[in-house]
């Protein structure tokens, strides 16, 4: 097993849930602390207080993933006498590092939505706003025959051609290159001054923007010529749409009452505020976790019976009403489920690495509110 730094944790993790996911507002990243040095054990939480740094110090961790961000208006002052200020102070002479996934999360395929919905035993789900999508690449590369199977393994490991539930997606035709190695050249095939005709392919793969650098590097690794031949082309066309919140269908309809009860036992919550007609049938869901008053009429647009969301205020759910969205709110603590997907995201991933490292799911409470 290999010891690897903050950095290395990160970096995997953002494979999944780039920073870039994240909206414009949303300080996602590192909050408190470094990367640049060893960790063996990470605490993830929905929430970072003093009592979550303390349980970090008493498991032996250094890092805390959390999904809400713990500094979230710029600070002008850190006074130490303040809860905020004693928290920053407490991570950092206890070399606790903390970093935030936010909304780049909410978004990320898998990520918190994903979870909710599938909490929900939702089918056929898809993304209910999308807010991102990448600007999509293909690249053409000249190879010789016998080296194009390798070459194709390659492009495919490093995440091209991968075109919707579809992997290693190439197309390849036949035919003849020419080249003549100038002097200084060290050619792979052929000597300097002779023109060579070798049996080539061209292969096509298409990427996305994000994965440009990699891909390249990855095809020049892999290619056997000094000096590839190749094009990249932008393509007008994007990737598929990522964004917040899903709708997706419940394998049989049932009636709202019924169906906000089962949310109360699905997302572990003692209570629901429900606005609709309580004997109304629904089927189609739309879920989004945190706060979702913004996005009632997103959840409409997808033709949702019901949106299951946090935080609902008193006009939006008028709103709502007067539209017949059924709203079921269990509350904006339900993103809790975050702790544990991303601790068998992550452990997955580290073990496929063979990284030296364990995830703790924090057993810290952070809901603010107690039901009577
Ligand atoms: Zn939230």
């Amino acid at each position: 097993m290999k010891k690897v730094n903050g950095h290395e944790i990160i970096n995997l993790f953002e494979q999944w849930s780039p920073k870039r996911f994240a909206e414009d507002w949303d300080p996602v990243g590192l909050h408190i602390g470094q990367l640049n040095r060893p960790v063996d054990r990470v605490v993830i939480t929905l929430d970072v207080n003093e009592a979550v740094v303390d349980e970090a110090i008493e498991k032996g961790a250094n890092l805390i993933i959390a999904h809400h961000p713990p500094i979230f208006s710029p600070m002008k002052h850190i006074w130490t006498d303040t809860p905020q200020g004693r928290l920053i102070e407490k991570c950092i002479k206890n070399d606790i590092s903390v970093y935030a996934a936010h909304t780049n999360l909410d978004v990320a395929p898998g990520g918190v939505n994903d979870l909710l919905a599938s909490r929900l035993g939702l089918e056929d789900i898809e993304v209910m706003e999308p807010t991102i999508s990448d600007p999509l690449y293909k690249l053409a590369v000249f190879c010789p025959v016998e080296h194009a199977d390798e070459l194709r393994e390659e492009l495919a490991r490093s995440g091209a051609g991968a075109i919707g539930d579809y992997a290693g997606c190439s197309f390849t035709s036949t035919g003849v290159g020419r080249f003549t190695p100038a002097a200084g050249a060290a050619p792979f095939i052929g000597e300097v001054g002779k023109t060579e005709e070798v049996a080539e392919e061209r292969i096509e793969v298409v990427l996305p923007g994000p994965l440009r650098s990699k891909v390249l590097k990855a095809m020049l690794a892999a290619h056997p010529y000094e000096e590839p031949a190749y094009d990249f082309f932008v393509l007008d066309q994007r990737t598929q749409e990522f964004g917040l919140g899903r709708v997706g269908k419940l394998p049989a309809a049932m009636e709202l009452n019924e169906f906000a009860n089962f949310v109360k036992q699905a997302l572990d919550v003692p209570a629901a505020r429900i606005v609709g007609d309580l004997s109304k049938p629904v089927r189609k869901i739309a879920v989004l976790g945190g706060s979702g008053s913004k996005y009632i009429r997103a959840a409409k647009r997808k033709g949702a019976d019901v949106f299951v969301t946090g935080d609902m205020d008193f006009h939006s759910a008028q709103d709502a009403e007067m539209m017949d969205l059924a709203i079921v709110d269990p509350g904006h603590h339900v993103e809790k489920v975050m702790v544990e997907g991303v601790a068998r995201y992550m452990e997955q991933a580290c073990q496929a690495k063979g990284y030296d490292v364990s995830f703790i799911e924090s057993e810290i409470d952070t809901e603010p509110f107690r039901f009577v």
